[in-house]
């Protein structure tokens, strides 16, 4: 599969790349979806494939993950708090607690900046 078969001049491969962007960012959402789901219904192997693919995508496409979507870095869960990650405030951090015991400590952010 490449980029070829769309079109040679350079307009034609400036489209392309718009709309293998749109494309990639409408499968990573549909994965990273998926991939939630199969963790609230106890099929981690899935989970993690879903996750894998939506990060190959991403290299491909040229996109991101979706900001508000968490996984763990070691394990390449989805984090799902309350079902295989622990949450809590302590001061001004979060942390966050894997399945896996992986640790993260991240500042909250206050979200009403003025
Ligand atoms: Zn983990």
């Amino acid at each position: 599969m490449g980029l070829s078969v769309v079109g040679v001049d350079r307009m034609a491969k400036h489209i392309a790349r718009k709309d293998l962007r749109k494309l990639g960012d409408e499968r990573v959402g549909i994965l990273v979806q998926l991939s939630r789901e199969a963790v609230k219904e106890g099929y981690n192997d899935r989970a993690r494939r879903y996750v894998e693919l939506a990060r190959a995508i991403c290299g491909k496409a040229q996109t991101e993950m979706p900001r508000d979507f968490r996984y763990c870095r070691k394990c390449l869960l989805p984090l799902v708090p309350g079902i295989n990650c622990k949450v809590r405030l302590t001061g001004s951090k979060i942390v966050s607690e894997c399945g896996c015991g992986t640790v993260w400590r991240m500042p909250y952010l206050k979200e009403q900046r003025k």
